[in-house]
């Protein structure tokens, strides 16, 4: 009996598909036997989740660096931690009062009677981790998951091999095996995980991938959550602080080399305005990473295949309406890719066809803001957009005729940090959302039960039905 004896029959770290399918049993097994009915057992998990973090951080900051080549101690500390600790912090705050059970409304009709919903563990969570956050987007999920009382099983990416082993190490230190555990290795075995019969399966990664994985899923009726990708774009308005909105765009570009699911992809400004946006955004460069060559701030692209992708969208543009931020070059070897702005793009090449996930930014003029609508509206629905200006009419105008995950106002990305939101896309950036207390109900189940009162209320469906029912 694999519940009873948890020490011989469980692992924490699993490199091979027998071993997966052996720990998912178990686990499964555990959901069905003990499932985790109170807080204090998942309060402790959320405990340990934080201890974990807290003397383990430096080394995974430097294992994921090691991954990239280099990625900003910063940028790991603020975009992978600090969302991390914090989203800790919410769940251990709001968590016991999320699973209450809680009375809703009864029509007349069944009175005295009364409504609840109650929210349960759904069992065997998987979560499915992309390299470009590979912490973060463990993490975040994780913690989610634990609040509501499941196992989980965590995919690690191989294109961050050294983080992937660094975590499972950590994992399988501060949590027991009948809890978490860890999967490392090669797209095989990915597949093998989307194909085991989870009670949910959350994945973040490509549209493509996505797809697989939901097919996957299907044939096992696993309800998914697709946290995908795609063309996140800005809509910079005639009387945007034109200043401001350069800032905030291209600090989006380049944290992590523009390797960020809710990067700005590409910019829709007015024309007038191009030549002024390159020439804020070159000083903008300048001013935020000092001596490049030197600059450990700036992080480097995944690998070589990633590069090679992003090359050959460039060789594709006229060199005249390319615009490199920095003097120094691409570096094939460290992976460096300085932010590179393309002024008008073809509409029909692979730069404008593809999620670019690099430190490129397209700039594609409109004339009118029925335009710039129609030119997000006549591609796949992103999974955030961003719109500067400063005219109320305007934006809401952006607002309610795009339809897209998310949408910052006058910012970029902080959405995703933002505990109270939900955070997900729309068709083909995703299905489903979480964080906080959507990621709380996305990992339960939200059971609806009716309590007939003590007093018995009307019995209206006991046969003979005499009068009631009869025909004419
Ligand atoms: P990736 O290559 O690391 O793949 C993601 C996961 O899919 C990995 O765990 C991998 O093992 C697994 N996988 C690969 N092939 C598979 C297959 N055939 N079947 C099942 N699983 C398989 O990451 P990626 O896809 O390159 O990630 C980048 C993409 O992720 C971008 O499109 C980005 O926009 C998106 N993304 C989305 C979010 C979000 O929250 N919506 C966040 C980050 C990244």
């Amino acid at each position: 009996d694999p519940a009873a004896s948890p020490a011989q029959n469980s692992y924490s770290i699993i490199t091979d598909t027998e071993t997966l399918q052996a720990q998912f049993a178990h686990l499964q097994q555990l959901s069905r036997q003990q499932p985790i009915t109170d807080w204090a057992m998942r309060a402790e998990q959320l405990d340990n989740l934080e201890a974990m973090l807290r003397d383990e951080q430096a080394a995974f900051a430097t294992a994921i660096s090691a991954d990239f080549n280099h990625r900003s101690y910063a940028e790991t500390q603020f975009a992978e931690l600090f969302p991390s600790f914090t989203g800790i912090t919410h769940a251990k705050k709001h968590g016991k009062g999320w699973m209450k059970t809680r009375r809703v409304g009864i029509s007349a009709l069944y009175l005295p009677a009364h409504n609840e919903i109650q929210p349960q563990p759904l069992g065997v969570v998987g979560i499915m981790v992309p390299w470009n956050y590979p912490l973060y987007l463990a993490i975040g999920p994780l913690i989610d998951a634990l609040c509501a009382g499941n196992r989980v099983l965590i995919k690690m990416s191989e294109s961050a091999p050294r983080f992937a082993e660094c975590f499972a190490k950590a994992i399988a230190h501060y949590f027991s095996p009948d809890m978490v555990a860890v999967v490392v290795g090669e797209v095989a075995l990915a597949e093998a995980f989307s194909a085991l019969p989870f009670d949910h399966l959350l994945y973040t990664g490509s549209t493509e991938v996505g797809k697989k994985v939901m097919r996957a899923a299907a044939a096992n009726l696993t309800p998914v959550t697709l946290e995908l990708g795609g063309k996140s774009p800005v809509i910079v308005l005639e009387d945007a602080a034109l200043e401001n909105a350069v800032n905030r765009i291209m600090m989006g570009k380049t944290l992590n080399a523009g390797q960020t699911c809710i990067a700005p992809d590409y910019v829709l400004l007015p024309k007038a305005q191009h030549p002024r946006f390159i020439a804020l955004a070159k000083e903008w460069f300048a001013k935020h990473y000092p001596d490049i060559g030197n600059n450990t701030d700036y992080s480097h692209l995944i690998n070589d295949a990633h590069l090679q992708r992003v090359q050959g969208y460039l060789a594709e543009q006229p060199v005249d309406i390319t615009h490199p931020l920095s003097e120094l070059p691409t570096d094939d070897d460290t992976r460096f890719m300085p932010p590179i702005i393309v002024a008008e793009p073809d509409a029909d090449s692979a730069l404008m066809q593809n999620e670019i996930f690099a430190p490129i930014l397209p700039l594609v003029h409109y004339d009118t803001l029925n335009d710039a609508i129609a030119f997000v509206n006549a591609r796949p629905r992103p999974l955030a957009l961003y719109v500067f200006g400063q005219k109320e009419s305007a934006i809401e105008r952006v607002r309610t005729q795009t339809v897209s995950g998310g949408v910052c106002v006058n910012e970029v990305l902080v959405h995703v940090a933002q505990h109270e939101l939900p955070f997900g896309g729309i068709g083909h950036s995703g299905i489903g959302a979480y964080h906080g207390k959507a990621g709380f109900e996305r990992f339960s189940h939200l059971k609806p039960v009716f309590v007939q009162s003590k007093l018995n209320g009307m019995n209206l469906l006991l046969p003979p039905y005499g009068e009631l029912f009869k025909k004419g």
